[in-house]
């Protein structure tokens, strides 16, 4: 099999580059940026079909699984609140000293009925100084992943405009890695960002989105490839694009997940984004 002109767009959006088993003629693979490039096999069952192209059958068997994490308290207040309310409240908050340090909260962009949510970590400096998660090259490189599955952080319909948040509303000093305490004292506004939202899907980015959302310290790398629950929300965890900046040869893995997830929407009825 080969891949289709469209899968290669979309795999050269995620700097992949497509391999082939044989000479092929020229245009017809794609090759992304030699430094970025990473090499993924020819289409499988596991790689999704273009966007508008009929939903294959679900894999129910890829799909199965493991972990619910166990739901946290919400602060008082916060459990009622409706998103203006919520929004204010995370503005003036000074539940834990990274209020210090902060320009702004960064409290999340998106369609607040989206059927998709992203779960980052924490801002980093553009992010504290723009007001919105994922900015910057690795805003990019997620909004390329977004668009290879024909999603977007821009306006459009439910099914294909994201939501997205962060585990931690401001930013660490020097981008240093979230405090326990400070993920616990954060965590009930990514609870109630979660509630109000009711996505049918959450892909979690990054180790501290995962130890936020499904209790776990085990790596990104064991706990991707099934499929997890969060709130009842099937959930998939996948690298964050700033670490696939760093370690490119990971992006044909964070591709996979991609189409795991893509999966999992199909075969709990979701209609495919595009
Ligand atoms: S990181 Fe979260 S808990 Fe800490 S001050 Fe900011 S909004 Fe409040």
């Amino acid at each position: 099999m080969r891949w289709s002109e469209r899968q290669v767009a979309m795999l050269r959006e995620m700097g992949v580059r497509v391999w082939a088993p044989h000479a092929e003629p020229a245009g017809a693979v794609a090759v992304a940026d030699e430094a970025e490039a990473v090499v993924v096999a020819p289409p499988s069952a596991k790689a999704p079909a273009p966007s508008h192209a009929p939903a294959a059958a679900p894999r129910p068997a890829a799909v199965a699984t493991p972990i619910a994490a166990p739901r946290a308290a919400l602060p008082a207040g916060i459990a009622t609140m409706d998103w203006p309310e919520l929004r204010a409240t995370v503005a003036a908050c000074t539940a834990c000293t990274l209020c210090q340090g902060r320009t702004q909260t960064v409290f999340g962009v998106g369609h607040t009925r989206a059927h998709w949510m992203i779960v980052g970590e924490a801002p980093g400096e553009q992010e504290d100084r723009q007001g919105e998660p994922f900015v910057g090259k690795s805003g990019q490189l997620l909004d390329n992943m977004l668009r290879a599955i024909a999603l977007t952080r821009a306006d459009a319909e439910p099914a294909r405009q994201v939501y997205i948040a962060n585990t931690l509303k401001c930013r660490p000093p020097g981008n240093r890695n979230p405090a326990p305490a400070e993920l616990a004292a954060c965590e009930g506004f990514l609870i109630r960002q979660v509630q109000l939202v009711q996505p049918k899907i959450i892909l979690a980015m990054g180790a501290y989105a995962v130890q936020s959302l499904l209790r776990s310290k085990e790596p990104v790398g064991r706990l991707r490839g099934r499929v997890h629950h969060y709130q009842g929300v099937p959930l998939i965890v996948t690298y964050h694009p700033a670490y696939l900046l760093r370690n490119p040869e990971d992006k044909a893995k964070a591709w996979d997940d991609l189409c795991l997830a893509v999966e999992t929407a199909r075969a709990t009825g979701m209609a495919a984004p595009g």
